[in-house]
């Protein structure tokens, strides 16, 4: 195995620089620098995943002791010096550098770096050209949790939440999967239905049993579906919420990890698409403004065509489907093409702006309504609106695509009698990282937007609801 050492160095791109493999250490030669507490942590997970250790120290803590009296370990030296390090280093699979003296071990991390071999300084991610991730076994799955070294405390807190994620039977399923690998693929040769097998298998009662440790039972479900008929294509028509992942819905979720494809808009966020699964087919269909990646109806009809070739189909939506999305000329057309779907709401983006800038939609003092319009001109520019249904004072509108038309709509309220301080916020890029809030009345905004250089997604909230805002201290 050859790692390079430090081309792309941990420093150069902090957060992105470790790089998670499993490695096999089976049989494999492992230096272990030190004889203390710390080596005897290390120790045990290397023998644990069957290394051959070769220990370098001169103190020996009885438990390695042990290990090297019952012929686990092999005591190669005392004193970690050059020449001893020099002589035992070559054809080591990995080097841990674990005394407890940080010159030491830094001093091992160099010679081990000079040769090409993967060390690990313990607790000193510097040096170290590898880390060990905190893990979660069950069998031969492994969760390995890292932070790149940047907050070990916090890696063992996630693995303990993962710890209780993972159902103890998880171990004997991926066992079971495995030793019936052969057969699946012996009946269905190609990838996609190989994997389509295992996905409903996982979605059905056999996941179950082989989590039970039946196995009899698990192989009745599994003939079950390697003797029906290939499954058919179908779209999910899924919202995925105004950009914060947290804010997705778990079945959003589920279908975003078990798709084949994904077509999905301009306004998701790249924090969302990290969330789909990894070898599902990313097409972007995305629509701008006067920037049309794919008129409607060729995404209607990619997503026919997907669909008919026995695809999961992923049409993935920012905010809800419903609301301004086209989701209705989308499953109409899938009606049309007889192709199945199923629907998944999200959260609106007039919800997650309002939650996220502290807004309420609706007030009792002054707001008993609200009215979702679009502020997209139509080709020759008009914007068609209930003007004097918007300009009703006890209520909030909220506009959707309104930042281009801003000056024209605020003209076009204060035309109907709103006063000139009536107020308005704009949120932009809500629930997002960068998230700004704006608030103004009707004769300010639209300076207000311009001069803040106010891009799209944003959303513009109209009312007195502006007046109570609320932050949290
Ligand atoms: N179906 C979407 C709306 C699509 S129309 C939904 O339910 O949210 C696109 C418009 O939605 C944008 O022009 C903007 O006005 C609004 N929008 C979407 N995401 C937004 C966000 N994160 N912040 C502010 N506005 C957003």
């Amino acid at each position: 195995m050859n790692i390079q050492p430090t081309v792309s160095s941990p420093e150069a791109n902090p957060e992105t620089g470790w790089f998670p493999i499993s490695i096999r250490l089976s049989g494999a030669r492992v230096l272990l620098v030190g004889g203390g507490e710390i080596a005897v942590n290390k120790g045990r997970l290397l023998l644990d995943h069957g290394a051959r250790i070769d220990i370098l120290a001169e103190d020996l803590h009885p438990v390695v002791q042990g290990w090297i009296d019952e012929g686990r370990a092999y005591h190669v030296g005392g004193r970690a010096d050059d020449t001893a390090l020099r002589s035992y280093l070559p054809g080591c699979r990995l080097v841990y550098a674990a005394t407890d003296n940080r010159d030491i071990n830094r001093r091992v991390a160099s010679l081990a770096d000079e040769l090409n071999i993967p060390v690990c300084a313990v607790d000193d991610p510097q040096p170290s050209s590898f880390i060990t991730p905190a893990q979660v076994r069950r069998g031969m799955v492994r969760v390995a949790v890292s932070t790149g070294g940047a907050a070990p405390v916090l890696a063992r807190r996630l693995r303990e939440q993962i710890e209780t994620l993972l159902p103890d039977g998880t171990g004997r399923l991926a066992a079971y999967m495995q030793s019936r690998r052969a057969l699946v693929s012996g009946r269905y040769p190609a990838v996609q239905d190989r994997k389509r097998i295992w996905e409903s298998f996982l979605d059905g009662p056999g996941a179950e049993a082989a989590r039970a440790g039946d196995e009899s039972r698990s192989d009745v479900f599994l003939g079950a579906l390697l003797d029906a008929d290939r499954k058919p294509g179908e779209v999910w028509l899924v919202g995925a919420g105004p950009g914060d992942p947290d804010l997705l819905t778990l079945k959003a979720l589920h279908l975003m990890q078990n798709a084949d494809s994904v077509l999905y808009d301009n306004l998701l966020s790249p924090a969302l698409l990290d969330m789909v699964r990894r070898d599902a087919e990313l097409v972007f269909v995305g629509k701008q403004r006067n920037r049309h990646a794919l008129p409607q109806e060729e995404i209607n009809r990619e997503m026919v065509r997907r669909a008919q070739a026995g695809e999961r189909v992923l049409r993935l939506k920012g905010g809800d489907p419903f609301i301004f999305g086209r989701g209705g000329e989308e499953i109409e057309a899938l009606v049309e093409a007889g192709v199945s779907f199923r629907l998944v709401p999200g959260i609106s983006a007039a919800n997650g702006c309002a939650a996220y800038s502290g807004i309420p939609l609706t007030h009792r003092d002054c707001a008993q309504a609200c009215l979702f319009v679009t502020g997209h001109a139509k080709a020759d520019g008009v914007l068609d609106l209930p003007w004097d249904d918007m300009a009703d004072r006890r209520q909030t509108v909220v506009i959707y695509m309104g930042i281009s038309t801003l000056p024209q709509l605020a003209a076009g309220l204060l035309a109907k009698g709103l006063p000139i301080d009536w107020p308005v916020a704009i949120v932009e890029r809500g629930t997002q990282p960068t998230q700004r809030v704006l608030t103004g009345t009707l004769s300010s905004i639209a300076q207000q937007a311009a001069e803040a250089q106010v891009k799209s997604p944003a959303l513009v909230i109209v009312g007195q609801v502006v007046r109570h805002r609320v932050i949290s201290p």
